[in-house]
C-alpha cells in the first residue's frame, strides 16, 4: 500500500471494520466480514463486517426508535440544520482523508475526489439543510366552510442502497434531503466500495446526529441489500444502480406498497453540430468519457458527430484519448484511473470483444492498459468504436471508458438516433447556434439535456432519468427534499 495519511491507517486498522447501527459501532451478526480491494493494485484494502438480515432488521430497528425517540424528526428545522452544517463543516476538514479513502476503494484519482466528490457532497448537506429552513411546514387552505392547512411531516425510515462509481457524493446526494426533512436512515453501501461510508457514519456521529438517526450496514447486494429493500418497517427506499436490480428493489417495495426512487443507467448521447470548435469538444467529450474511468451512468458515450466534421474530431478526439494518462489514483499526473474490480475490467474489455464481433470498427483500441509498477491492478484504455446504431456497444451501458461514434447530416436524424435508446438519462447538445441548441436539447428525450456542455452537477438544478434510467424524482432539486415529506391535511368545519 502506498503511504496512507496516518487518519486512514487508523481508519483501516480495526479490521473487520464494524458496522453503524444504533449509534455503535458493531460486528455481523454472523461476525462474517468480506474484503474490499485497491483497484489500483489489486490487493486487499481492508475486512469488513458482512452484514446480513439480522442486522438489517436492528438498524431498522434502531432507525424507528431514533424517529419516535432521538427528537430528530421533531427538531425544529433550523436546529436540525445546525447540526447538518456541522456535519458539511467536518466532510470539509476530512476532506484530504476522505479523498485519500475513496480513491483508494474506487480506483479514481485522488485529485478528482478531492476537488469534486468530497466538497460536491459538502455542499448537498448544506443545501439542503438551509432548503429546510425555508421550506414551509404549514400551508393554509382556502376553502369556504372549513380551517384547513397541509402540514408536512418526515416519513420515518428511508433505505438507501448504492452503487460503487461515487459511493461518497451518492451518500450526499441521497441521504442529505431525507435527513434535512427529519427522516432516519439505513443505508447500504456498495460492497465494493464501503469505507468512505463507514468514514461518514463516524462524521454523522461526530456532529452529533443522534444515535439511530443514521445506520450503516455494509454486506453484499443479494443478503443485505434484498433484506432492506423488502424490509416492512421502511417508509421509503432509494436505490441507485443497475436497471437490473432496481428492478428488483421496485418489486419488493411495491409488494410493502413503499415508494421507491430508483437512479439507473444510461447511454447519454452528445450531439456535435459542424459550427462548433472541434477542438474544444473533443477535449470536452474526452473528459466526458473518462471520468471515473467512464462508470458514470449520465456520461457521453454515444457522440452523434455531423459528417461534415467527422474526420476532424475523430483525429482530435483520439489524440486526446490517446494521451491520457492512465495511472494509479494517489499519482498527481493520473487522470485516468483504473475501473473498480476485475469484474468490471472484464466487462468492459468484453463488450468491445462483442461490439467488434458484431461489426463495429474500431478508431481507437481499448483493452488492458499496463502500468508499470501496478501490473494486478484493473486498468483499461479508453477506446472508440464506429459503425452501425444497432450495435449493441451502442445501445448497452459499458461503464467504462468507451464511446460509440455515428454521423449524421440532418437534425431530425440526430434526434432519431438520439431517441431510439431504452435509457433515459442525459444528453448534450453542442452548437454555437444556440436557437438550434435549445430546441434540440428540448426534443432528446431525458431527465437531462445540456447545451455546449456534459455532466452538469450543481444543487437546484433537479437530476433524474426517465425510461430505463429511473423514475421517483431524481435528485439534486428542491423536489427532492418535498420527496422525502409526506402531506397531511388537517381540517375543521366552520359551524
Ligand atoms: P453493479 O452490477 O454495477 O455492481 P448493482 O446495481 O448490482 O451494480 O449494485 C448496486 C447496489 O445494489 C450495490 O450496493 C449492490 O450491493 C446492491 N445490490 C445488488 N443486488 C441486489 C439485490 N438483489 N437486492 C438489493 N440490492 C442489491
Amino acid at each position: 500500500m502506498p503511504n496512507l495519511n496516518p487518519e486512514v491507517t487508523k481508519f483501516l486498522s480495526h479490521q473487520p471494520l464494524p458496522m453503524y447501527i444504533g449509534g455503535r459501532w458493531t460486528a455481523a451478526a454472523t461476525a462474517a466480514a468480506f474484503e474490499t480491494r485497491d483497484p489500483g493494485t489489486g490487493a486487499v484494502l481492508a475486512r469488513v463486517a458482512a452484514g446480513e438480515a439480522a442486522d438489517v432488521d436492528a438498524a431498522v430497528a434502531a432507525a424507528q426508535v431514533a424517529f419516535q425517540k432521538s427528537g430528530w424528526a421533531t427538531l425544529p428545522a433550523n436546529d436540525r440544520a445546525v447540526i447538518l452544517h456541522r456535519l458539511a463543516d467536518l466532510i470539509t476538514r476530512h476532506q484530504a482523508i476522505l479523498a485519500e479513502i475513496e480513491s483508494l476503494d474506487v480506483g479514481k484519482p485522488r485529485g478528482q475526489a478531492a476537488a469534486f466528490d468530497v466538497p460536491h457532497a459538502a455542499q448537498t448537506f448544506r443545501y439542503y439543510a438551509d432548503l429546510a429552513v425555508h421550506t414551509r411546514r404549514r400551508e393554509p387552505i382556502a376553502l369556504s366552510g372549513f380551517e384547513a392547512r397541509t402540514v408536512r411531516l418526515p416519513y420515518g425510515v428511508c433505505g438507501f442502497i448504492f452503487p460503487w462509481n461515487f459511493p461518497f457524493l451518492l451518500v450526499g446526494w441521497g441521504v442529505a434531503p431525507a435527513l434535512a426533512a427529519g427522516n432516519t436512515v439505513v443505508i447500504k453501501p456498495a460492497e465494493d466500495t464501503p469505507l468512505s461510508t463507514l468514514y461518514f457514519a463516524k462524521l454523522a456521529e461526530e456532529a452529533g446526529i443522534p444515535p439511530g438517526v443514521v445506520n450503516v450496514v455494509t454486506g453484499f447486494g443479494d443478503t443485505a441489500g434484498a433484506a432492506l429493500a423488502r424490509h416492512p418497517g421502511l417508509k421509503r427506499m432509494s436505490f441507485t444502480g443497475s436497471p437490473e436490480v432496481g428492478r428488483l428493489i421496485a418489486e419488493a417495495c411495491g409488494r410493502n406498497l413503499v415508494p421507491v426512487k430508483l437512479e439507473l443507467g444510461g447511454k447519454g448521447a452528445a450531439v456535435i453540430f459542424q459550427d462548433v470548435d472541434v477542438a474544444v469538444v473533443a477535449e470536452a467529450l474526452a473528459a466526458a468519457v473518462t471520468l471515473n474511468a467512464g462508470q458514470v451512468c449520465c456520461t457521453a458515450t454515444r457522440w452523434l458527430v455531423h459528417e461534415d466534421i467527422r474526420d476532424e474530431f475523430v483525429d482530435k478526439v483520439t489524440a486526446t484519448l490517446g494521451a491520457m494518462k492512465i495511472g494509479y489514483g494517489a499519482n498527481p499526473a493520473t487522470n485516468l484511473g483504473p475501473v473498480v474490480s476485475a469484474k468490471q475490467r472484464a466487462r468492459v474489455l468484453g463488450y468491445l470483444d462483442k461490439g467488434v464481433q458484431a461489426g463495429a470498427k474500431v478508431l481507437l483500441a481499448g483493452g488492458p492498459a499496463a502500468v508499470p509498477g501496478y501490473e494486478h491492478g484493473y486498468y483499461v484504455k479508453p477506446a472508440l468504436l464506429t459503425g452501425d446504431p444497432g450495435n449493441l456497444c451502442a445501445r448497452e451501458e459499458i461503464f467504462g471508458p468507451v464511446a460509440y461514434l455515428m454521423t449524421f447530416n440532418d437534425e431530425a436524424l440526430a434526434v432519431e438516433l438520439v431517441n431510439r435508446s431504452a435509457y433515459g438519462l442525459a444528453n448534450s447538445v453542442w452548437s454555437r447556434d444556440l436557437d438550434r441548441a435549445n430546441r434540440v436539447a428540448e426534443k432528446l428525450v431525458a431527465g437531462n439535456g445540456w447545451i455546449n456542455a456534459h455532466n452538469l452537477f450543481t444543487h437546484g438544478l433537479p437530476y433524474g432519468g426517465c425510461n430505463l434510467s429511473g423514475c421517483g424524482g431524481g435528485v439534486l432539486g428542491p423536489e427532492t427534499l418535498a420527496d422525502y415529506l409526506r402531506n397531511q391535511t388537517v381540517a375543521r368545519p366552520l359551524a
